[in-house]
C-alpha cells in the first residue's frame, strides 16, 4: 500500500492551498488562529466564497454542487484548510443537512433546499439529542403525531449547537411510540420560526453560548418537510452518522495546532530561556507528534481500504477516538505555552464584539479553545461508544 500522495495529488494540494492563500478573510483568518469563535455573519461570507469557488460541498453530487473528489482529495482539502486556519464549513448545513437530503430527499425537497444550505441562506441545526436519548438515541420520545397534511410535534431536544442562530432544524422525532425503538422514528426539517418552539440557552464549559434546549408545544410541520418514508428516520440516521469520513480524525487540525505551539513557545519565556527550549515541554510536543503521524498513517490506511459498500467503516471510530484524544491534547499544549495569560477573555466572547484581551494577542482564546475541546471526545459518538464498537466490529470481543 503506497501512503504518499501521487504527483497529481500533490498538484491539487497546490491548487488548494494557493486558492486559500488568495481568498479567505484576513480578519476570520486572525479570529481562527488565535481560536476564537466566527460570527455568523463571517461564516456566511466564507461560504459564500467557497460556494462561488465551487467547493462549499464537495461530497454532495455533482449534480448538486459536488466535485467528485476521491477520498484523498477530500482528506487534503480539509488538512489544508486547518492549515490555512479557514473556518470548516458548518456540518449540520452541508455533512448532515445536505448529505441527506442528497441521498434521501425528493427532487422537489433538494431543488428548495440545497442551493439555499450552500449558501446559508439557510442555517441548519441538528435535533437529535433529547434528556434520556444521548447515546442511546433511539430512546427519544419526542412525539410527531401524523395528522394527515402536518405533524404535531410535542416535547424536548437538547444539547442544540446553535439553534438560537438557526432558520431550520434537521431531527428526529417518535411518530409510532408502540414499535419497536428504532422502527417508529420519523425525520422532519423543521421550521424554528414555527410557533410553539421556544428555545433557551445552555452555557458551556468555555463559557460562551452554543448550545441550547429546544421546547416543542404543538408545533405544527407540514408533511413535505419529511424526509424519505415515515417510521424510516433512523434508516437515514445511520447513514448519516456512519458515513465514515476521511476528514473525522481532523489531523490537519492538531497539526496545525502543533506548529502554533511550537513557533509561540519560542517567544515565551520559561526559567530565564524560551519555552521551546524546556526537555519536558519537547517531550510532550515529540510524544503528540509521534501518536499523532500514527494517527495520519491510520487515516491514510482508512482513506485506502475505503468500503465499497456503503457501509460504516469500523476504522473511523478509531479515528474519532484518537482523533479527539489529539486534538484535546493539543490544546493542552498551547495552554502550557499561554500560561496564564490563557484566561485573558472578551466581555462578548461568543459574538467576538470586543477583542480585549490582558496578554498577547494570540493567547486570549486559549483556555477556551482548551474548555471547547473536552466535547470533541463527547458529540458525535462518546469515544465509550466508539470503544464499544471498535471491540466488536474490529476486535470481534
Ligand atoms: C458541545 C456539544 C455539542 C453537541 N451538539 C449537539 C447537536 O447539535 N445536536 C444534538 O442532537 N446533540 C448534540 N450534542 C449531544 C451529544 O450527541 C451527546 O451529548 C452525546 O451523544 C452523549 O449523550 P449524553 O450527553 O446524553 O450522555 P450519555 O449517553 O448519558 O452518556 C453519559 C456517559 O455514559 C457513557 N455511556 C453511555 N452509554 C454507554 C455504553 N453503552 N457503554 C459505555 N459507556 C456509555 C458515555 O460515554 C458518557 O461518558 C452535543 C454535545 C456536546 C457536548
Amino acid at each position: 500500500m503506497d501512503l504518499k500522495f501521487s504527483p497529481e495529488e500533490i498538484a491539487f494540494r497546490d491548487e488548494v492551498r494557493a486558492f486559500f492563500k488568495a481568498s479567505l478573510p484576513a480578519d476570520i483568518q486572525r479570529r481562527m488562529y488565535r481560536g476564537q469563535y466566527i460570527p455568523k455573519a463571517d461564516l456566511v461570507a466564507w461560504h459564500r466564497i467557497l460556494a462561488d469557488k465551487g467547493w462549499v460541498a464537495p461530497e454532495w453530487t455533482r449534480e448538486w454542487s459536488g466535485t467528485g473528489w476521491t477520498a484523498t482529495q477530500l482528506y487534503i482539502f480539509a488538512e489544508e484548510m486547518h492549515r490555512a486556519y479557514a473556518p470548516q464549513q458548518r456540518s449540520q448545513n452541508i455533512n448532515l443537512a445536505g448529505n441527506t437530503l442528497v441521498a434521501f430527499g425528493t427532487g422537489e425537497q433538494k431543488k428548495r433546499f440545497l442551493p439555499k444550505i450552500a449558501a446559508m441562506d439557510y442555517f441548519f441545526c441538528q435535533g437529535f439529542s433529547e434528556p434520556g436519548a444521548g447515546s442511546d438515541l433511539a430512546a427519544l420520545k419526542t412525539r410527531a403525531e401524523n395528522k394527515g397534511d402536518h405533524y404535531l410535534i410535542n416535547g424536548q431536544k437538547i444539547w442544540t449547537s446553535g439553534a438560537h442562530l438557526s432558520d431550520w432544524m434537521f431531527g428526529l422525532f417518535r411518530t409510532d411510540p408502540n414499535a419497536r425503538k428504532q422502527k417508529g422514528i420519523t425525520y422532519l426539517l423543521v421550521d424554528m420560526k414555527s410557533p410553539g418552539i421556544t428555545v433557551r440557552p445552555i452555557i458551556s464549559i468555555d463559557g460562551a453560548h452554543h448550545l441550547n434546549e429546544v421546547f416543542f408545544d404543538n408545533v405544527k410541520v407540514p408533511m413535505e418537510n419529511r424526509i424519505g418514508e415515515e417510521n424510516r428516520g433512523w434508516d437515514y440516521a445511520k447513514h448519516l452518522m456512519g458515513n465514515a469520513r476521511a476528514t473525522v480524525a481532523r489531523v490537519g487540525l492538531s497539526k496545525a495546532r502543533i506548529a502554533k505551539a511550537k513557533a509561540l513557545a519560542q517567544q515565551v519565556t520559561h526559567e530565564g530561556k524560551p519555552l521551546s527550549e524546556s526537555p519536558r515541554f519537547r517531550e510532550k510536543l515529540a510524544a503528540v507528534e509521534v501518536e499523532l503521524k500514527a494517527l495520519e498513517i491510520t487515516n491514510m490506511r482508512a482513506i485506502a481500504g475505503k468500503r465499497q459498500d456503503g457501509r460504516q467503516d469500523p476504522k473511523s471510530s478509531v479515528l474519532k477516538m484518537k482523533g479527539s484524544e489529539l486534538q484535546q491534547l493539543t490544546t493542552e499544549i498551547l495552554l502550557d505555552v499561554a500560561g496564564p495569560h490563557a484566561m485573558a477573555r472578551q466581555t462578548d466572547f461568543y459574538e467576538c464584539r470586543t477583542d480585549e484581551t490582558l496578554g498577547p494577542d494570540w493567547a486570549a482564546a486559549t483556555a477556551h479553545s482548551y474548555f471547547m475541546a473536552r466535547a470533541v471526545s463527547i458529540f458525535s459518538g462518546t469515544n465509550e461508544v466508539q470503544r464499544n464498537i471498535v471491540a466488536k466490529a474490529i476486535l470481534a470481543l
